[in-house]
């Protein structure tokens, strides 16, 4: 459903990535992991559409992301710090992108009080964001990327604000509203556990390139490269 060809992009004479070469496949949950600084935003940045690659394109549902106007494009994302709009209430910040469209009033009721159900939120819809926890917030960001009802969601570190307690318990909201919605997500983090418990698969990337494509047992047991063998094995 994603296919990445061959991207490359610089800033200047630094190399952030180099002829990565993907295919996502539909309803699939796809993991980019690796350090810091390796390239992991700047890669979700340019599978959005929000920052064009040097060399290469992205294509998702036959359509080049590059060419595509903003609100013809099939992927949204949920941000590392959520991005929520402070002045709105919750309802509010989910229905923002359905009022952009045009939907009509009931309609647009009707969708935004099915995605608060689908995170769990319904109780809180008359809130506002500073009156809610973080992973609260987080769950919000969620329904508003997902209300669209785009083929593909991206989310980066979307839970590295959370302490670990409710991570995990993100983690398990995550993959079911990953199930009852079928949409396809790619993932970053640059923890591992995360990784193993949500994907189908983990691509693990190194200073903008890609080492290694696989299961998250096959990274794990059948590490390809010593830098693969060295980042599953190093930690706990
Ligand atoms: P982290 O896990 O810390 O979020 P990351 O894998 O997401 O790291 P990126 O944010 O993609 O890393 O950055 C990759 C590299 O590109 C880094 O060395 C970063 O400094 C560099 N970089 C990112 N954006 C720019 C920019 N706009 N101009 C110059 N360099 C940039
Ligand atoms: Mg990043």
């Amino acid at each position: 459903i994603v296919e990445l060809n061959n991207i490359t992009k610089s800033f200047g004479d630094f190399r952030a990535l180099t002829n990565i070469n993907l295919n996502v496949r539909q309803g699939e949950i796809l993991t980019l992991l690796g350090p810091s600084g390796c390239g992991k935003s700047t890669l979700m940045r340019i599978v959005a559409g929000f920052e064009k690659a040097t060399s290469g394109d992205v294509i998702i549902s036959g359509q080049d992301v590059g060419k595509a106007p903003p609100e013809k494009r099939p992927v949204n994302m949920v941000f590392q710090r959520y991005a929520l709009f402070p002045h709105l209430d919750v309802f509010d910040n989910v229905a923002f992108g359905l009022r952009l469209k045009g939907l009509p009033k009931a309609r647009i009721s009707e969708e935004v009080t099915r995605m608060l159900e689908l995170v769990q939120l319904q109780d809180f819809a008359s809130r506002w964001i500073g009156e809610i926890s973080g992973g609260q917030a987080q769950r919000v960001a969620l329904a508003r990327a997902l209300v669209n009802k785009p083929s593909v969601l991206l989310l980066d570190e979307p839970l590295a604000a959370l302490d670990l307690k409710i991570r995990h318990h993100m983690l398990e909201e995550l993959k079911r509203i990953h199930t009852e919605t079928g949409t396809t997500f790619i993932y970053v983090t640059h923890d591992q556990d995360e990784a193993m418990i949500l994907s189908d698969r983990v691509v693990l990337i190194n200073k903008g390139e890609i080492e290694q494509i696989g299961t998250p047992d096959e990274m794990y047991s059948a590490p390809k490269t010593l830098f693969c063998a060295k980042f599953f094995g190093d930690t706990n």
